[in-house]
Protein backbone atom coordinates (compact mmCIF):
# COMPACT_ATOMS: atom_id res chain seq x y z
CA UNK A 1 0.00 0.00 0.00
CA UNK A 2 1.01 3.40 -0.82
CA UNK A 3 2.16 5.47 2.14
CA UNK A 4 0.39 8.79 1.15
CA UNK A 5 0.38 11.27 3.96
CA UNK A 6 3.56 12.02 6.95
CA UNK A 7 2.18 10.58 10.12
CA UNK A 8 4.24 7.42 9.37
CA UNK A 9 7.23 9.54 9.44
CA UNK A 10 5.97 11.87 12.23
CA UNK A 11 5.03 8.28 14.57
CA UNK A 12 8.36 6.13 13.71
CA UNK A 13 11.00 8.17 12.70
CA UNK A 14 13.22 10.21 14.90
CA UNK A 15 12.57 13.93 15.55
CA UNK A 16 16.30 14.31 13.92
CA UNK A 17 14.51 13.85 10.60
CA UNK A 18 15.40 17.15 8.67
CA UNK A 19 14.62 17.49 5.00
CA UNK A 20 10.95 15.70 5.19
CA UNK A 21 10.22 18.25 7.16
CA UNK A 22 11.43 21.33 5.06
CA UNK A 23 9.67 18.86 1.87
CA UNK A 24 7.18 17.45 3.22
CA UNK A 25 5.49 14.88 0.58
CA UNK A 26 6.31 11.15 -0.22
CA UNK A 27 8.15 11.20 -3.28
CA UNK A 28 8.15 7.98 -5.45
CA UNK A 29 9.75 8.54 -8.70
CA UNK A 30 12.67 10.42 -10.09
CA UNK A 31 14.21 11.34 -13.29
CA UNK A 32 16.59 13.31 -14.49
CA UNK A 33 15.98 17.12 -12.87
CA UNK A 34 12.11 16.09 -12.29
CA UNK A 35 10.85 14.24 -9.04
CA UNK A 36 7.17 13.11 -8.39
CA UNK A 37 5.37 12.30 -4.91
CA UNK A 38 2.78 9.66 -4.43
CA UNK A 39 0.15 12.27 -5.48
CA UNK A 40 1.49 12.73 -9.20
CA UNK A 41 2.73 16.44 -8.29
CA UNK A 42 6.03 17.37 -10.19
CA UNK A 43 8.52 18.80 -8.78
CA UNK A 44 11.84 20.68 -10.65
CA UNK A 45 15.03 19.53 -9.04
CA UNK A 46 17.00 22.78 -7.72
CA UNK A 47 18.74 20.66 -4.75
CA UNK A 48 20.31 17.29 -6.62
CA UNK A 49 20.57 15.38 -3.06
CA UNK A 50 22.14 17.69 -1.53
CA UNK A 51 24.97 17.35 -4.32
CA UNK A 52 24.60 13.81 -4.94
CA UNK A 53 22.79 13.97 -8.08
CA UNK A 54 25.32 15.73 -10.37
CA UNK A 55 23.95 13.51 -13.32
CA UNK A 56 20.55 13.68 -12.46
CA UNK A 57 17.94 11.33 -10.91
CA UNK A 58 18.16 7.66 -12.87
CA UNK A 59 20.58 9.04 -15.11
CA UNK A 60 19.72 6.44 -18.13
CA UNK A 61 23.09 5.87 -19.02
CA UNK A 62 24.41 4.61 -15.64
CA UNK A 63 21.42 2.71 -14.75
CA UNK A 64 21.58 0.28 -18.20
CA UNK A 65 25.56 -0.25 -16.43
CA UNK A 66 23.77 -0.80 -13.05
CA UNK A 67 21.18 -3.31 -14.71
CA UNK A 68 23.60 -5.17 -16.79
CA UNK A 69 25.93 -5.85 -13.40
CA UNK A 70 22.80 -6.91 -11.99
CA UNK A 71 21.56 -9.07 -14.29
CA UNK A 72 25.32 -11.18 -15.12
CA UNK A 73 25.62 -11.62 -10.83
CA UNK A 74 28.42 -9.66 -10.69
CA UNK A 75 29.86 -9.14 -6.77
CA UNK A 76 27.74 -6.90 -4.78
CA UNK A 77 29.56 -6.32 -1.12
CA UNK A 78 31.75 -3.41 -0.52
CA UNK A 79 34.52 -5.32 1.59
CA UNK A 80 37.98 -3.47 0.00
CA UNK A 81 38.59 -7.32 -2.04
CA UNK A 82 39.79 -6.85 -5.43
CA UNK A 83 36.94 -6.50 -7.99
CA UNK A 84 36.20 -6.18 -11.81
CA UNK A 85 33.99 -3.19 -10.85
CA UNK A 86 36.52 -1.95 -8.98
CA UNK A 87 39.53 -2.58 -10.93
CA UNK A 88 37.43 -0.37 -13.83
CA UNK A 89 37.01 2.44 -11.50
CA UNK A 90 40.41 3.08 -10.72
CA UNK A 91 41.75 2.46 -14.24
CA UNK A 92 39.05 5.47 -15.67
CA UNK A 93 39.92 7.69 -12.78
CA UNK A 94 43.62 7.86 -13.70
CA UNK A 95 42.92 7.91 -17.21
CA UNK A 96 39.88 10.44 -17.32
CA UNK A 97 41.04 12.76 -14.76
CA UNK A 98 43.93 12.34 -12.78
CA UNK A 99 46.56 12.08 -15.88
CA UNK A 100 44.98 14.38 -18.04
CA UNK A 101 45.50 16.66 -15.23
CA UNK A 102 49.05 15.98 -14.45
CA UNK A 103 47.49 14.75 -10.78
CA UNK A 104 49.67 12.40 -9.06
CA UNK A 105 47.34 10.66 -6.10
CA UNK A 106 46.47 7.59 -4.47
CA UNK A 107 42.94 6.93 -4.18
CA UNK A 108 41.46 5.46 -0.77
CA UNK A 109 38.25 4.04 -0.11
CA UNK A 110 37.58 5.61 3.34
CA UNK A 111 33.77 4.65 3.96
CA UNK A 112 30.34 5.31 2.04
CA UNK A 113 29.82 9.20 2.76
CA UNK A 114 31.38 12.75 2.78
CA UNK A 115 32.15 12.65 6.66
CA UNK A 116 34.11 9.28 6.12
CA UNK A 117 36.41 10.81 3.99
CA UNK A 118 36.90 14.01 5.75
CA UNK A 119 37.90 11.48 8.72
CA UNK A 120 40.28 9.59 7.10
CA UNK A 121 42.12 12.64 6.10
CA UNK A 122 42.29 14.25 9.66
CA UNK A 123 43.78 10.75 10.91
CA UNK A 124 46.27 10.31 8.13
CA UNK A 125 47.19 14.10 8.10
CA UNK A 126 47.49 13.49 12.30
CA UNK A 127 49.48 10.54 11.76
CA UNK A 128 51.99 11.82 9.38
CA UNK A 129 52.78 14.73 10.55
CA UNK A 130 52.78 13.80 14.42
CA UNK A 131 50.63 16.67 15.33
CA UNK A 132 47.47 16.98 16.65
CA UNK A 133 45.37 20.37 15.81
CA UNK A 134 43.73 20.84 12.31
CA UNK A 135 42.66 24.81 11.19
CA UNK A 136 39.16 24.83 9.59
CA UNK A 137 37.52 28.10 8.77
CA UNK A 138 34.45 29.59 10.04
CA UNK A 139 31.09 28.19 8.68
CA UNK A 140 32.89 25.20 7.34
CA UNK A 141 30.96 22.44 7.22
CA UNK A 142 32.77 18.99 7.08
CA UNK A 143 30.43 16.17 8.38
CA UNK A 144 28.35 15.18 11.53
CA UNK A 145 31.18 12.95 13.17
CA UNK A 146 32.97 13.68 15.55
CA UNK A 147 36.42 14.32 14.13
CA UNK A 148 35.09 16.43 10.87
CA UNK A 149 32.52 18.56 13.53
CA UNK A 150 35.27 19.28 15.27
CA UNK A 151 36.29 21.30 12.28
CA UNK A 152 32.57 22.19 11.77
CA UNK A 153 32.14 25.76 12.29
CA UNK A 154 28.79 25.13 13.71
CA UNK A 155 27.49 25.40 16.79
CA UNK A 156 23.99 24.22 16.81
CA UNK A 157 25.22 21.18 15.08
CA UNK A 158 28.48 20.61 17.58
CA UNK A 159 26.52 21.52 20.96
CA UNK A 160 24.64 18.20 21.16
CA UNK A 161 27.79 16.19 21.14
CA UNK A 162 29.49 18.51 23.30
CA UNK A 163 32.00 18.73 20.71
CA UNK A 164 34.13 22.07 21.05
CA UNK A 165 36.72 23.03 18.30
CA UNK A 166 38.57 20.88 20.38
CA UNK A 167 41.73 19.92 18.52
CA UNK A 168 40.67 22.65 15.72
CA UNK A 169 41.21 26.33 15.27
CA UNK A 170 38.50 28.21 13.49
CA UNK A 171 39.58 30.87 11.59
CA UNK A 172 37.63 33.50 9.76
CA UNK A 173 36.69 32.68 6.44
CA UNK A 174 35.77 35.82 4.62
CA UNK A 175 37.62 35.71 1.36
CA UNK A 176 34.31 36.63 -0.46
CA UNK A 177 34.79 39.82 0.67
CA UNK A 178 38.21 40.50 -0.27
CA UNK A 179 38.94 40.55 3.12
CA UNK A 180 42.84 39.32 3.74
CA UNK A 181 42.50 39.60 7.39
CA UNK A 182 42.36 35.93 7.93
CA UNK A 183 45.75 34.98 5.85
CA UNK A 184 47.09 37.70 8.57
CA UNK A 185 45.45 36.39 11.28
CA UNK A 186 46.74 32.82 10.54
CA UNK A 187 50.15 33.52 10.04
CA UNK A 188 50.17 35.74 13.46
CA UNK A 189 48.72 32.15 14.85
CA UNK A 190 51.43 30.11 13.66
CA UNK A 191 54.14 32.72 14.22
CA UNK A 192 52.88 33.06 18.08
CA UNK A 193 54.96 30.47 19.94
CA UNK A 194 54.24 31.93 23.09
CA UNK A 195 50.49 31.31 22.77
CA UNK A 196 51.28 27.13 23.93
CA UNK A 197 49.46 25.72 20.67
CA UNK A 198 50.80 23.70 19.06
CA UNK A 199 51.90 23.54 14.97
CA UNK A 200 48.55 22.14 13.09
CA UNK A 201 49.27 18.96 11.03
CA UNK A 202 46.61 20.50 8.37
CA UNK A 203 44.24 23.22 7.15
CA UNK A 204 40.98 22.00 5.72
CA UNK A 205 38.40 24.03 3.90
CA UNK A 206 35.79 24.15 0.88
CA UNK A 207 36.59 26.67 -1.91
CA UNK A 208 33.06 27.45 -2.20
CA UNK A 209 31.31 26.55 1.18
CA UNK A 210 28.11 25.09 0.50
CA UNK A 211 26.46 24.42 4.01
CA UNK A 212 27.91 27.81 5.41
CA UNK A 213 26.04 29.91 2.57
CA UNK A 214 27.74 30.08 -0.75
CA UNK A 215 31.03 31.66 0.14
CA UNK A 216 33.40 31.75 -2.23
CA UNK A 217 36.93 31.40 -1.56
CA UNK A 218 38.76 33.66 -4.41
CA UNK A 219 41.76 32.23 -6.28
CA UNK A 220 44.24 34.60 -4.80
CA UNK A 221 43.07 33.53 -1.26
CA UNK A 222 43.67 29.90 -2.01
CA UNK A 223 46.62 30.30 -3.47
CA UNK A 224 48.04 32.57 -0.73
CA UNK A 225 46.65 29.25 2.13
CA UNK A 226 48.55 26.88 0.04
CA UNK A 227 51.72 29.17 0.07
CA UNK A 228 51.31 29.25 4.02
CA UNK A 229 50.75 25.11 4.34
CA UNK A 230 53.80 25.24 2.35
CA UNK A 231 56.11 27.69 4.51
CA UNK A 232 54.87 26.21 7.84
CA UNK A 233 54.70 22.23 6.49
CA UNK A 234 51.30 21.70 6.75
CA UNK A 235 48.84 19.43 5.67
CA UNK A 236 46.12 21.80 2.77
CA UNK A 237 43.25 19.22 2.59
CA UNK A 238 40.80 19.99 0.13
CA UNK A 239 37.18 18.88 1.47
CA UNK A 240 35.64 18.92 -2.27
CA UNK A 241 32.49 16.91 -0.92
CA UNK A 242 30.37 19.06 -2.33
CA UNK A 243 31.95 21.73 -4.62
CA UNK A 244 33.69 18.88 -6.58
CA UNK A 245 33.04 16.15 -9.41
CA UNK A 246 31.81 19.27 -11.75
CA UNK A 247 29.38 21.35 -9.20
CA UNK A 248 31.33 24.60 -9.92
CA UNK A 249 32.49 23.92 -13.78
CA UNK A 250 35.74 21.82 -13.61
CA UNK A 251 35.80 18.58 -12.43
CA UNK A 252 37.77 19.80 -8.95
CA UNK A 253 36.56 23.22 -8.01
CA UNK A 254 40.05 24.03 -7.23
CA UNK A 255 41.55 23.87 -10.52
CA UNK A 256 41.45 27.07 -11.03
CA UNK A 257 43.43 28.40 -8.45
CA UNK A 258 46.23 25.85 -9.46
CA UNK A 259 46.68 24.92 -5.77
CA UNK A 260 47.94 21.60 -4.74
CA UNK A 261 46.00 20.16 -2.29
CA UNK A 262 47.83 17.36 -0.43
CA UNK A 263 44.76 15.65 0.07
CA UNK A 264 41.18 15.84 -1.53
CA UNK A 265 37.75 14.64 -0.20
CA UNK A 266 35.12 13.94 -2.77
CA UNK A 267 31.81 12.38 -1.67
CA UNK A 268 28.00 13.01 -2.50
CA UNK A 269 28.24 12.98 -6.53
CA UNK A 270 31.35 10.77 -7.15
CA UNK A 271 28.94 7.97 -6.60
CA UNK A 272 27.48 9.09 -9.96
CA UNK A 273 23.63 7.86 -9.54
CA UNK A 274 23.01 9.15 -5.60
CA UNK A 275 24.70 5.75 -4.38
CA UNK A 276 26.64 6.20 -1.08
CA UNK A 277 30.66 6.46 -1.96
CA UNK A 278 33.60 8.29 -1.07
CA UNK A 279 37.24 8.58 -1.93
CA UNK A 280 40.09 10.26 -0.22
CA UNK A 281 42.70 11.28 -2.32
CA UNK A 282 46.30 11.38 -1.36
CA UNK A 283 49.50 12.41 -2.56
CA UNK A 284 51.57 9.01 -2.84
CA UNK A 285 54.18 10.06 -0.09
CA UNK A 286 51.98 10.77 2.06
CA UNK A 287 50.08 7.10 1.67
CA UNK A 288 51.69 6.20 5.14
CA UNK A 289 49.12 3.93 6.58
CA UNK A 290 49.73 0.46 7.36
CA UNK A 291 47.74 -2.38 6.40
CA UNK A 292 44.02 -2.41 7.47
CA UNK A 293 45.35 0.88 10.21
CA UNK A 294 41.83 2.56 8.65
CA UNK A 295 39.43 -0.34 7.48
CA UNK A 296 35.83 -1.23 7.78
CA UNK A 297 32.76 -3.08 5.78
CA UNK A 298 31.05 -0.65 3.75
CA UNK A 299 34.51 0.29 1.47
CA UNK A 300 33.72 1.01 -1.87
CA UNK A 301 30.47 -0.78 -2.73
CA UNK A 302 30.64 -2.46 -6.18
CA UNK A 303 27.43 -1.44 -7.18
CA UNK A 304 28.94 2.32 -6.60
CA UNK A 305 32.16 1.38 -8.18
CA UNK A 306 30.10 0.74 -11.54
CA UNK A 307 27.78 3.58 -11.09
CA UNK A 308 30.72 6.05 -11.13
CA UNK A 309 32.93 4.36 -13.32
CA UNK A 310 30.10 5.29 -16.25
CA UNK A 311 29.18 8.78 -14.43
CA UNK A 312 33.36 9.34 -15.33
CA UNK A 313 32.50 9.45 -19.71
CA UNK A 314 31.03 12.65 -18.66
CA UNK A 315 34.64 14.14 -18.27
CA UNK A 316 36.21 12.28 -21.16
CA UNK A 317 35.25 16.37 -23.12
CA UNK A 318 35.42 19.70 -21.74
CA UNK A 319 31.58 19.57 -22.92
CA UNK A 320 29.86 19.48 -19.55
CA UNK A 321 32.58 21.71 -18.19
CA UNK A 322 31.89 24.35 -20.30
CA UNK A 323 27.78 23.83 -20.69
CA UNK A 324 27.87 23.93 -16.70
CA UNK A 325 29.67 27.50 -16.64
CA UNK A 326 27.20 28.55 -18.99
CA UNK A 327 24.24 27.48 -17.35
CA UNK A 328 25.61 29.20 -14.26
CA UNK A 329 26.00 32.41 -15.53
CA UNK A 330 22.29 32.33 -17.14
CA UNK A 331 21.49 31.49 -12.95
CA UNK A 332 23.82 34.34 -11.83
CA UNK A 333 22.26 36.70 -14.15
CA UNK A 334 18.66 35.58 -13.75
CA UNK A 335 19.39 36.04 -9.51
CA UNK A 336 20.85 39.31 -9.70
CA UNK A 337 17.61 40.37 -11.99
CA UNK A 338 15.20 39.14 -9.19
CA UNK A 339 17.67 40.84 -6.91
CA UNK A 340 17.50 44.01 -8.96
CA UNK A 341 13.91 44.17 -8.44
CA UNK A 342 13.43 43.49 -4.66
CA UNK A 343 16.62 46.35 -3.80
CA UNK A 344 14.36 46.47 0.21
CA UNK A 345 15.56 42.11 0.90
CA UNK A 346 19.04 43.88 0.92
CA UNK A 347 20.24 40.75 -1.23
CA UNK A 348 23.41 39.33 -2.04
CA UNK A 349 24.02 37.21 -5.12
CA UNK A 350 27.36 34.75 -4.82
CA UNK A 351 28.68 31.68 -6.29
CA UNK A 352 30.20 29.46 -8.83
CA UNK A 353 29.16 27.20 -11.85
CA UNK A 354 25.97 25.82 -10.66
CA UNK A 355 26.12 26.13 -7.28
CA UNK A 356 24.93 29.32 -7.19
CA UNK A 357 23.08 31.45 -4.23
CA UNK A 358 20.69 34.57 -3.14
CA UNK A 359 21.04 35.97 0.73
CA UNK A 360 17.96 37.95 2.62
CA UNK A 361 18.81 39.96 5.01
CA UNK A 362 15.60 40.05 6.66
CA UNK A 363 15.53 36.46 9.06
CA UNK A 364 13.06 33.65 7.81
CA UNK A 365 13.03 35.14 4.58
CA UNK A 366 14.94 32.62 2.37
CA UNK A 367 12.87 29.64 4.48
CA UNK A 368 9.75 31.33 3.05
CA UNK A 369 11.02 31.29 -0.42
CA UNK A 370 12.24 27.78 -0.49
CA UNK A 371 8.42 26.68 1.45
CA UNK A 372 6.75 29.14 -1.49
CA UNK A 373 8.92 27.49 -4.30
CA UNK A 374 8.26 23.99 -2.65
CA UNK A 375 4.14 24.44 -3.15
CA UNK A 376 4.91 25.85 -6.82
CA UNK A 377 6.57 22.84 -7.87
CA UNK A 378 10.18 23.54 -7.02
CA UNK A 379 12.70 21.90 -4.09
CA UNK A 380 15.25 24.05 -3.17
CA UNK A 381 17.35 24.28 0.22
CA UNK A 382 18.56 27.05 2.53
CA UNK A 383 22.15 27.01 3.73
CA UNK A 384 24.33 29.94 5.72
CA UNK A 385 24.54 29.86 9.79
CA UNK A 386 20.74 31.32 9.72
CA UNK A 387 19.25 29.78 6.87
CA UNK A 388 19.74 33.42 4.60
CA UNK A 389 20.48 31.72 1.48
CA UNK A 390 18.53 30.25 -0.83
CA UNK A 391 20.45 27.75 -2.63
CA UNK A 392 19.69 27.52 -6.54
CA UNK A 393 22.12 23.38 -7.25
CA UNK A 394 20.25 21.68 -10.28
CA UNK A 395 21.51 18.60 -11.23
CA UNK A 396 24.39 19.42 -14.09
CA UNK A 397 22.66 18.01 -16.77
CA UNK A 398 19.91 19.85 -16.39
CA UNK A 399 18.35 21.79 -19.94
CA UNK A 400 17.36 25.07 -20.17
CA UNK A 401 14.00 24.47 -19.98
CA UNK A 402 14.03 22.78 -16.63
CA UNK A 403 16.27 25.95 -15.63
CA UNK A 404 13.65 28.54 -17.22
CA UNK A 405 11.01 26.76 -15.54
CA UNK A 406 12.76 26.48 -12.00
CA UNK A 407 14.40 30.26 -12.13
CA UNK A 408 10.69 31.61 -12.86
CA UNK A 409 8.90 29.54 -10.13
CA UNK A 410 11.70 31.27 -7.94
CA UNK A 411 11.07 34.77 -8.91
CA UNK A 412 7.41 33.78 -7.95
CA UNK A 413 8.83 32.47 -4.29
CA UNK A 414 10.54 35.10 -3.58
CA UNK A 415 7.12 38.19 -4.45
CA UNK A 416 5.14 35.30 -2.46
CA UNK A 417 7.25 35.27 0.31
CA UNK A 418 7.05 39.14 0.79
CA UNK A 419 3.07 38.50 1.16
N1 LIG B 1 31.88 18.10 3.51
C1 LIG B 1 31.09 18.94 2.82
C2 LIG B 1 31.71 20.12 2.15
C3 LIG B 1 29.72 18.72 2.74
O1 LIG B 1 28.94 19.59 2.09
C4 LIG B 1 29.16 17.59 3.38
C5 LIG B 1 27.68 17.28 3.31
N2 LIG B 1 26.83 18.35 3.18
C6 LIG B 1 30.03 16.74 4.09
C7 LIG B 1 31.37 17.01 4.11
C8 LIG B 1 29.51 15.54 4.81
O2 LIG B 1 29.04 14.57 3.93
P1 LIG B 1 28.03 13.45 4.41
O3 LIG B 1 26.77 14.13 4.77
O4 LIG B 1 27.89 12.53 3.24
O5 LIG B 1 28.67 12.76 5.56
Amino acid sequence: KTVTDMSVFEALESEVRSYCRSFPTIFDKARGYKLWDTQGREFIDFFAGAGALNYGHNNSRIKSKLIDYLTDDHVVHSLDMATVAKESFLKRFQDVILSPRGMDYKVMFPGPTGANTVESALKLARKVTGRQTVISFTKAFHGMTLGALAVTGNAFKRKGAGVPLHHAVSMPYDQYHENVDSLTLLERYLEDDGSGVDLPAAIILETVQGEGGINVAGSEWLKQVEQICRRWDILLIVDDVQAGCGRTGPFFSFEEAGIQPDMVCLSKSIGGYGLPFAITLIKPELDQWAPGEHNGTFRGHNLAFVAATEALSYWETDELTQDILRKGEKVRLALEEMAAKHPELQTDVRGRGLMQGISFASEGFADRVCQAAFQRGLIMETSGPDSEVAKVMPPLTIDDEGLDKGLSILEESIQAAKQ
